[in-house]
């Protein structure tokens, strides 16, 4: 299964997700931890094409 992480570049939250789980809009989401930055998605190692 693919993993990404979810990262915030503001306070440094990151945390390790299941692609199926991460909504494409995840970008947009408020970091829970300092509700000041945007959450970023970090490929691990995903295999494109
Ligand atoms: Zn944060």
């Amino acid at each position: 299964m693919d993993l990404v992480n979810i990262i915030c570049p503001k306070c440094d939250y990151r945390k390790s997700m299941e692609r199926q789980k991460v909504p494409k809009g995840i970008t947009k989401k408020i970091c829970p931890n300092c509700q000041l930055g945007f959450l970023l998605i970090e490929e691990l190692g995903e295999q494109k094409q």
